[in-house]
């Protein structure tokens, strides 16, 4: 396979099919300016869509063979092999390139992953034979390689123009390109960066240089251009898709990870082994770490010029003294930003189906630290206030202890006893436990159940929507945690839309994939392969694992192989059961 890049700008191309997948390449050509024809007796609407706008031609009638001349190129994406395999025959034989959707052995080229970032773009191809690496390393890099990308290009284009203007001898501009690449880009960290006119300026105009060698370099990149960045992120409430995109990329280009017990299962288990991980919330017994030592340690690692983040559960700002941390980075001049997140008090009861505002019946939402109630430097909070408005809904914060005499409060002021009342503790995660009660009654109710922290409340009458609106715990899988290898994460997304938690395991396991793990117990694990078990057994019996845990294993000799190495609760799956089955027989 030779790789090209073709100018396809009023080159006539022949489609031959009218589904979304010719779709998409028609979209991909008329982009760059092709003159497209579509030969289809049925096309999908946007195709249509396309056409009316004299974007493309379509000849809405079965395929009669007219790949044989005058196309620059060819693709066939029928349903139906024979169709396409005529189109491309047809097309061969007339020496025109052609391609065949999904079908390797009729394509005399192929179409390459692209990642683009402005002008920049990186083709990825196999030659068509293995197109599902493709696509994963096409996303791999997709999130490696920041939008800054596409400006940096840019400005080389331009620096380019500037040292071809010098009319310098080759080895000076080569010299000056190596410049520009050296001082913009971070290999290790895989950024880049726009330099400003001056350094331009001053490059150009520099005297022939010497080199510095490399990790030297990189180094000082890192300090010059992160000089201490601390974003403060909210990690959300602890289901791991509920942290924003921003805040997982953040995450991936970190050096430094502060984070918090309830941030834990947030943190992306393929985190760099790289990535220092401080652990600063209270873990089995130890004390928190106290918060101006927290302060202190986000000072000190900025300092260093290392890409910090700060995680913290749910919304950094709500109840998570975040705006603390953020007042002394400003007063010790250290950078940082926010990266807001999911607030547990919003997220938990949605989980359990309860709308923190509705129409009519609630709208207000007071977020509260119950802790106010029993704190005795004095109240700060009108529950006077609270307990008359009837069209609200209170959501405590920290309320497991706090919850008797919030209660008691509220009915002192007059708010009405049989106002419903719920707790939630752990929502969104596997370990999501929902009482549902009125105001009075709640505080036994949750004694009975045993509820804990983290838990919140609400009070209001929104409340009671939670009989109807309650999704999650109906999957077929809630409350299930899954450990699924990395290399089957396709299964991971089929898991999770069934209600699993699921922690997709690099393979071997990073640390971050061991915070992440102990954060909550595991039900068991999906495996495929001998060496999957061999691979796993290495962290069985690590935080997170209990007694109960399940190893469904596909095949038999997979289950043999984990009954071998002494695996409990072994089950074997049918090497080919489809995933409905699969949910269903984890089901139970
Ligand atoms: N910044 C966090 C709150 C930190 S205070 C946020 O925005 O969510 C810690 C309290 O948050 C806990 O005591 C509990 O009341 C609540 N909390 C956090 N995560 C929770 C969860 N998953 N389910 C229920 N309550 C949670």
């Amino acid at each position: 396979m030779y790789p090209v890049s073709l100018e396809v700008k009023n080159r006539h191309v022949l489609v031959v099919g009218g589904g979304g997948v010719a779709l998409r390449k028609v979209q991909g050509l008329v982009e760059e300016g092709a003159k497209v024809t579509v030969v289809a007796p049925d096309v999908v609407e946007p195709l249509s869509e396309m056409a009316d706008r004299g974007e493309v031609v379509i000849e809405r009638r079965p395929y009669r063979g007219e790949a044989d001349h005058g196309w620059s190129l060819v693709y066939a994406a029928t349903d139906d092999r024979e169709t396409n395999s005529r189109v491309f025959h047809d097309a061969e034989e007339a020496g025109i390139w052609c391609n065949v959707a999904d079908d390797p052995e009729l394509c005399s080229f192929h179409l390459p992953a692209r990642v683009r970032r402005g002008p920049l773009q990186i083709a990825i191809g196999s030659a068509g034979e293995a197109p599902f690496v493709v696509r994963r390393l096409r996303q791999l890099l997709d999130r490696r390689l920041g939008p800054e990308w596409g400006e940096w290009l840019s400005s080389a284009a331009r620096y380019r123009d500037a040292v071809r203007d010098l009319d310098a001898p080759r080895d000076r501009q080569e010299a000056l390109f190596d410049r520009f690449f050296r001082e913009t880009v971070d290999p290790e960290g895989l950024t880049a960066r726009v330099p400003t006119a001056t350094e331009e300026r001053d490059w150009l105009d520099s005297p022939v240089e010497h080199r510095t060698p490399k990790r030297e370099r990189s180094q000082k990149m890192v300090k010059e251009e992160r000089a201490g960045l601390v974003s403060l992120i909210g990690a959300g409430p602890g289901c791991p898709g509920l942290l924003t995109v921003r805040g997982r990329q953040r995450l991936l280009e970190a050096d430094v990870v502060v984070f918090d017990r309830l941030a834990a299962p947030a943190l992306p288990p393929e985190l760099d082994t790289e990535v220092e991980l401080h652990p600063v919330g209270k873990v089995a017994g130890n004390h928190p770490v106290p918060q101006e030592e927290i302060n202190d340690l986000l000072v000190r690692l900025a300092r260093t010029g290392k890409r910090v983040v700060r995680l913290k559960g749910g919304d950094p700002y709500v109840f998570g003294r975040g705006g603390e941390e953020a007042e002394v980075l400003v007063a010790e001049g250290v950078p940082f930003e926010v990266v807001p997140g999911v607030t547990s008090g919003v997220a938990a009861l949605a989980w359990a189906g309860v709308p923190v505002t509705h129409r009519r019946e609630a709208v207000r939402l007071t977020l509260l630290t119950a802790h106010e109630a029993i704190k005795s430097d004095g109240p700060q909070v009108r529950w006077d206030l609270l307990a008359q408005d009837p069209h609200a809904t209170l959501v405590g914060y920290m309320g497991v202890s706090a919850l008797p005499q919030v209660v008691e409060n509220l009915l002192e002021h007059g708010m009405d006893s049989t106002t419903p009342a719920a707790m939630v503790e752990q929502g969104t995660t596997s370990a999501q436990r929902f009482v549902l009660s009125t105001l009075s009654e709640l505080p036994s109710a949750i004694e009975a159940a045993g509820l804990e922290p983290p838990a919140l409340f609400a009070i209001g009458p929104t409340v009671g929507h939670s009989e109807t609106l309650d999704w999650v715990s109906k999957l077929p899988l809630a409350g299930r945690r899954l450990l699924v290898p990395a290399s089957r994460s396709g299964l991971a997304v089929r898991l999770e839309a069934a209600g699993a938690e699921v922690v997709v395991l690099p393979m071997p396991a990073t640390p971050a994939a061991r915070v992440v793990m102990g954060a909550l117990p595991l039900t068991g694990c999906v495996v495929g392969s001998s060496a999957e078990v061999d691979w796993l057994d290495a962290e069985r019996g690590g935080p997170g694992w209990g007694e109960e845990f399940v190893a469904w294993c596909f095949g038999t000799e997979t289950a043999a192989r984990a009954r071998e190495r002494g695996w409990l609760n072994v089950r074997e799956l049918l090497v080919d059961v489809d995933e409905d089955e699969l949910v269903a027989t984890i089901a139970g």
